[in-house]
C-alpha cells in the first residue's frame, strides 16, 4: 500500500509499504481521512518519534475510516463497514500514572501506535489488540470523516482544561490563536467561561479568533499581560493557556495571570530551551503551573460527543484537503501557514 513517511518537514514522501492484514485480535481500517496535526511538524519531535530508520515511523493519528477487517478473536462489536474514529494512543490502566488519573502520561500510552508503524498518512491502519479494546469509537452518521479528524486535537484541549478549568465563569487568556488555540477557546466556551481574551502576532488570525468566538483579542506585539488587565477590570487571568511554544509567550503567561490563577503550558518550547520562573512572583499570587499531553478515551469521547452535537464548529477549521500524494503540501501549509490557513486534511484514498 502507499504511505507518507517522514523524513524532514520538508521532504515527505510517498512510499510503497507493508500492507498487513489482522491478525485474531486485531481490526484493519481503510484510512478516510487523516488531520496534519502540529505535533506533526515539529521536526525536533518528530525526527526523534518518527525518523528512524530512515524515516519510517509512526506519524499520522488524527483518523477516521472505515473498518475492513475484524479479527477472529474480536469480541468487541466493531463490524465491517463500521465508520470509526480509532486512536493510536491507548493507556495500560494499571500503572501508576494511570491509577492517578495521568493516563496520558502513562508510558503505554506514550508508546502504543498503529501496527502498520507508518501512521494513519497510509491507505490501511491496523489496530493492535489494546487499541481495539480501548481505542475505537464509532462515528455517528451525522458527522464526516473530516469533522472526525477533531476527535483527537479537541480531545488535548478539553484534557488540557481539566487541569485549567475554566468553568464557573472564569477569565481566559490563550496564548497563539493557531489551530489548538481556536480549539482551546471554543472548548474554555463550553467548559463554562465568562471571558476569554486570545492573543497573537498575526492580526489575520485575531479576525478569524472573533468569528469563533473569542470575547477581544490582543495583538501580541502589545504588552498582552497589561492589555489583558485592561480588559479584565484590572485583574490578571484566572487561566492562561498557552499554545505558542517560545520563550517570549512563556513570559507573558506568568506575568498576565492572576492571584489563584493557572497557567496551563500546552504546547512545549523545544528541549534545549529553558525558561526562567520567579518563583517569589507566584508564590504569594497561589499560582498553579500546569501542563498536558495528549487526550484519554474519556477525553476523545466528550470532544466527539461535542462535534456531534455542534457544540463546537469544527467544519469552518478546514481549510485545506489534499490528496495522499500531496502531504508534503499538507505539512508545509501547517509548519508555515499562509492565507488563513488552519486545518489541512489528508484524504489517502484520493490519488
Ligand atoms: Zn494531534
Ligand atoms: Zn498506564
Amino acid at each position: 500500500m502507499k504511505a507518507a513517511v517522514y523524513y524532514k518537514n520538508s521532504d515527505v514522501r510517498i512510499e510503497m509499504v507493508d500492507d498487513f492484514p489482522a491478525d485474531a485480535g486485531e481490526v484493519k481500517v481503510k484510512v478516510m481521512a487523516c488531520g496534519v496535526c502540529g505535533s506533526d511538524v515539529m521536526e525536533w519531535y518528530r525526527i526523534k518519534k518518527a525518523g528512524r530508520p530512515n524515516g519510517i515511523g509512526a506519524f499520522g493519528h488524527e483518523c477516521t475510516g472505515i473498518v475492513t477487517e475484524v479479527g477472529s478473536k474480536v469480541t468487541k462489536k466493531v463490524q465491517v463497514g463500521d465508520r470509526v474514529v480509532v486512536t493510536h494512543h491507548v493507556p495500560c490502566n494499571t500503572c501508576n500514572a494511570c491509577v492517578i488519573g495521568h493516563t496520558t502520561a502513562c508510558q503505554t500510552l506514550q508508546s502504543t501506535k498503529f501496527k502498520n508503524n507508518y501512521g494513519a498518512y497510509a491507505e490501511y491502519v491496523v489496530l493492535p489488540e489494546i487499541n481495539v479494546d480501548r481505542g475505537i469509537f464509532k462515528l455517528p452518521d451525522s458527522v464526516s470523516f473530516d469533522e472526525g479528524t477533531f476527535v483527537e486535537p479537541l480531545g488535548c484541549a478539553i484534557r488540557g482544561q481539566q487541569w485549567a478549568s475554566p468553568a464557573g465563569g472564569k477569565s481566559v487568556l490563550i496564548i497563539g490563536a493557531g489551530l489548538s488555540g481556536l480549539l482551546h477557546l471554543q472548548a474554555a466556551r463550553s467548559n463554562g467561561a465568562g471571558f476569554i481574551a486570545i492573543s497573537d502576532i498575526n492580526t489575520d488570525r485575531l479576525k478569524v479568533a472573533t468569528k469563533f468566538g473569542a470575547d477581544a483579542t490582543i495583538v501580541g506585539t502589545e504588552d498582552v499581560p497589561k492589555r489583558f488587565k485592561e480588559l479584565n477590570g484590572g485583574w490578571g487571568a484566572d487561566v492562561v493557556i498557552m499554545t505558542a511554544p517560545v520563550p517570549t509567550c512563556v513570559k507573558q503567561s506568568l506575568d498576565a495571570v492572576g492571584a489563584g490563577g493557572t497557567i496551563l503550558f500546552f504546547a512545549p518550547t523545544n528541549p534545549e530551551v529553558n525558561s526562567e520562573i520567579n518563583i517569589w512572583n507566584l508564590w504569594q499570587k497561589e499560582v498553579t503551573i500546569t501542563h498536558s499531553y495528549a487526550a484519554d478515551f474519556k477525553n476523545l469521547q466528550t470532544a466527539l460527543r461535542w462535534i456531534q452535537h455542534k457544540k463546537v464548529n469544527v467544519k469552518d477549521m478546514i481549510t485545506h484537503v489534499f490528496p495522499l500524494d500531496k502531504t508534503q503540501d499538507g505539512f508545509m501549509l501547517t509548519a508555515q501557514p499562509k492565507n488563513g490557513s488552519l486545518k489541512a486534511i489528508i484524504h489517502p484514498q484520493e490519488k
